[in-house]
């Protein structure tokens, strides 16, 4: 997180900015920047959050539910989605609903709930003042993802499932729906996110800090963490 930091302090002016914060139950993903660097070798993947030495992520066995909020986004967005969605399904081998619009914001109230039950994700379209995501974001900020996960210790070791994810997909950034530096390849980039990958050090990846200008979709590293978040790594044993 603190290499993605000085990244990002770093950034061109030309760059696009994915950022996430960090809060205590929530995951931090930190920063990256879509189209300028030149590729750079290293891990391929990454977890946002580690337990016991197994990444935190959902319960694969259980279908994901997710919702849209897409009245300030451009036409088409909601088609996006889907196809990032599917992309991210496919590659985690779970299966996701979708249980239809919503006029709830992407804000981080949408994750302050008490229930154990798994919430469906929140992806929307917003801006600094709708959204407490963005807040202080400028218009390089593309996305913004935060999760939260719950923790359950016995004596038999501790287990985390995560429960909750909201993105926030900044309006005042403007993306083509498709192709390079697009809404497509940023609802894709956070929806790994969701499902519990941080950013790759390798510069080749769709969730490398710096998204390569050209890569559009996930590749190979993205696809090795997302399989270790999905159903080829079992079901989580989290009871509640
Ligand atoms: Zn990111």
């Amino acid at each position: 997180m603190t290499a993605a930091g000085l990244t990002l302090a770093a950034a061109p002016a030309t760059g696009r900015v994915l950022q996430t914060a960090p809060e205590t139950v929530l995951t931090d993903t930190a920063a990256a920047q879509v189209g300028t660097a030149a590729v750079v070798p290293g891990k391929s993947y990454a977890f946002a959050a580690v337990l016991g030495g197994r990444p935190v992520r959902w319960d694969p066995c259980r279908t994901m539910h997710w919702r849209s909020n897409t009245r300030l986004a451009p036409a088409g967005a909601l088609a996006v989605l889907k196809s990032a969605v599917a992309q991210v399904a496919a590659a985690t081998g779970t299966r996701w609903v979708y249980d239809g619009p919503t006029t709830s914001l992407p804000r981080l109230a949408a994750l302050r709930t008490s229930s154990t039950a798994p919430q469906p994700v929140l992806i929307g379209w917003a801006d600094r003042a709708s959204s407490d995501l963005l807040a202080g974001q400028t218009a390089r900020t593309a996305g913004i993802a935060r999760t939260r996960y719950l923790v359950a210790r016995s004596s038999a070791g501790s287990v985390a499932v995560t429960r909750g994810a909201v993105v926030a997909l900044n309006r005042a950034s403007r993306l083509p729906l498709r192709g390079a530096s697009s809404w497509q390849a940023v609802a894709t980039h956070e929806l790994a996110h969701v499902m519990g990958l941080a950013h790759a050090s390798a510069g080749n990846q769709l969730m490398s800090v710096v998204l390569p200008a050209r890569v559009t979709s996930l590749q190979a590293g993205d696809r090795a963490g997302l399989a270790r978040l999905g159903r080829a790594a079992g079901c989580v044993p989290f009871a509640g």
